[in-house]
């Protein structure tokens, strides 16, 4: 009989048979490639993850295609370095605490209309193409610290706290919007961008005391 023991990647809680180093989930290259048994053996068995009401704790996962469609996450969630090899689909969601630091958006990302409850972290994550964060509300403080888009949009989105859009190696690779965005504390807010196909407008800032620097459009709207 095969002995069985822990997966190798740090905090994993999968088992894995003699001579395997990493959980499908850890496993950067089972999804490489189109193979639908394993892309849908991975998403059956992180459905039942995901639904067996233990910590939300899927740091460094590799995941294929996943809705969350207006999934209703009811504790902390941690994708800390995790890899969406075939887009994220989170649109209307709501999260507590939300951890994507590091984490790589292989196609579309979606959060739109998404509702971040607790603190939300997307540093240094990587979006390879387009990050759509249209009408979500972050209600407390939002990192995105050296964060790497493509395109991104940020219309309508209603930033009710802190917020970091800084680091020296914050990249907007492709125009990203934020038009009719909301920033309610501008006292806490951070943009520190130099980009020109990164464009702010009808912003509106709920009180004065800027901190942007910002090379491409601006039109801002002050009350
Ligand atoms: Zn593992």
């Amino acid at each position: 009989m095969l002995s069985v023991r822990l997966c190798e990647y740090a905090g994993s809680d999968e088992d894995v048979a003699e001579g395997i180093k990493h959980c499908i989930f850890h496993d950067e290259n089972y999804l490489k490639g189109e193979n639908y048994d394993k892309n849908k053996e991975v998403r059956t068995r992180f459905q039942t993850k995901l639904s067996s009401g233990r910590p939300l704790n899927f740091s460094g996962y590799h995941l294929p295609d996943i809705s969350f469609r207006d999934y209703e996450f009811s504790v902390p969630l941690d994708f800390a370095s995790a890899t969406f090899t075939k887009g994220a689909y989170f649109l209307g969601a709501k999260f507590k605490e939300a951890y994507f630091g590091r984490a790589t958006f292989i196609e579309k990302a979606n959060f739109d209309g998404d509702e971040f409850t607790e603190k939300a972290d997307f540093g240094r994550a990587t979006f390879t193409e387009k990050a759509n964060f249209s009408e979500a509300i972050f209600t407390k403080e939002v990192d995105f610290f050296d964060t790497q888009f493509q395109i991104a949009d940020f219309s309508q989105v209603k930033f009710l706290n802190e917020i970091r859009f800084s680091g020296s190696e914050i990249t907007f690779k492709d125009e990203t919007l934020f038009r009719y965005t909301i920033f309610e504390q501008p006292n806490s807010y951070l943009m520190y961008v130099i980009y020109p196909r990164c464009r702010l407008l009808e912003v509106i800032y709920e009180r004065s005391h800027l901190r942007t620097r910002l090379n491409g459009e601006e039109r801002i709207i002050l009350r």
